[in-house]
């Protein structure tokens, strides 16, 4: 379980995050999802107690940040933005060295060791040196230090940033394979990524959280319209006007292009589409497709952050 409260922190004059509050269950998967520069990573090294806050407090598992700090540092897994690795080392030395480091026991260490190469799926380069390695393998092998201990908190810092799209789904693999048991706070920039692996998000815009809920209710909530999609053969003209007239309707734009695309805005309760094909029918169009667009998390997101924008301009 991962619980922050009030965290502030100030880089000099600058303040970075402000009154940074949530709270994470035990076995939980959560996305931390905000633009560049909105805060993640400070929040992320403030729970990993690689710097204190400025104001605020929180707990890992029960530990203290300030209090417990080397204990929190051994017992969690965290997959830094850039993983410090060590370039001259065999992918297997670097890992046995991080070990030590994490307090695992000489006799535990083979099989340690063992299981983490295997579940990050490092058995061929084992004995090759990490400068030669691919970008993708290198973040296998930050994984791979993240969960040595078998942590049962996983912190993963832009886990994808980086990588090309093979790459990118292995990785992902990989993290859908250590969710069992595991709370994990996964930061990202990247919207689908995240709605993907987590059940739930928090949104952080210029230091601040602005939402947090699962994609599902973040979506029910913060939709102000809904948008269905129709696409007509034949003359449109006279559909064109009447769904004007139909209840409910807030914006109708139209494209031209052989075919008629219909850009249908409604209001979020209602499902005008039963009524729409009737009409289509009745101006004896041919009706190709009619389809309700669902919002995406991406729309939301930049819902979200363009509101918070506005309202700063209007103060
Ligand atoms: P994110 O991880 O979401 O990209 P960061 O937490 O890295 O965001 O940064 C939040 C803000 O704090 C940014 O404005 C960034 O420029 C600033 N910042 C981050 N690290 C430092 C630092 N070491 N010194 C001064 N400012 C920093």
């Amino acid at each position: 379980m991962i619980e922050a409260e009030g965290l502030t922190k100030f880089y000099g004059p600058r303040r970075a995050i402000r009154n940074v509050s949530f709270q994470i269950e035990k076995g939980e998967v959560v996305g931390f999802l905000g633009p560049n520069g909105a805060g993640k990573s400070t929040t992320i090294r403030i729970l990993t107690c690689y710097m204190p806050p400025s104001e605020g407090t929180a707990t890992v598992e029960g530990m203290h940040i300030l209090e417990d700090s080397l204990r929190i540092r051994q017992k969690i897994g965290y997959l830094p933005e850039n993983v410090p690795l060590y370039n001259d080392l065999t992918v297997n030395r670097f890992l046995r060295f991080a070990a030590g480091a994490k307090g695992v026991e000489a006799k535990r260490m083979r099989s340690e060791l063992g299981r983490v190469i295997s579940s990050c799926g490092l058995e061929k380069v084992e004995n090759r040196i990490i400068g030669h390695l691919s970008k993708g393998f290198r973040q296998r092998v930050g994984l791979a230090q993240a969960l040595l201990n078998n942590p049962s908190v996983l912190i993963l810092d832009e886990p994808t940033i980086g990588l090309d799209p093979t790459q990118i789904v292995e990785i992902r693999r990989i993290i859908e394979e250590l969710r069992e048991d595991r709370t994990i706070l996964l930061s990202s920039h990247i919207l689908p990524e995240v709605a993907q692996i987590c059940k739930r998000v928090i949104i952080i815009n210029k230091g601040e959280i602005v939402a947090t809920d699962s994609p599902a209710n973040l979506t029910s909530q913060l939709q102000k319209t809904s948008t269905i999609l129709v696409e007509l053969s034949g003359p449109s003209a006279e559909f064109a006007q009447a769904i004007e007239n139909l209840d409910g309707i807030q914006k109708v734009t139209v494209e031209n292009n052989g075919t008629s695309r219909f850009q249908i805005e409604t209001a979020p309760s209602v499902d005008l589409r039963p009524e729409i094909a009737a009409l289509a029918v009745q101006k004896g169009c041919g009706l190709l497709e009619l389809r309700a667009v669902q919002l995406s998390l991406e729309d939301i997101f930049m819902q979200l952050v363009t509101e918070e924008s506005t309202q700063e301009g209007a103060e």
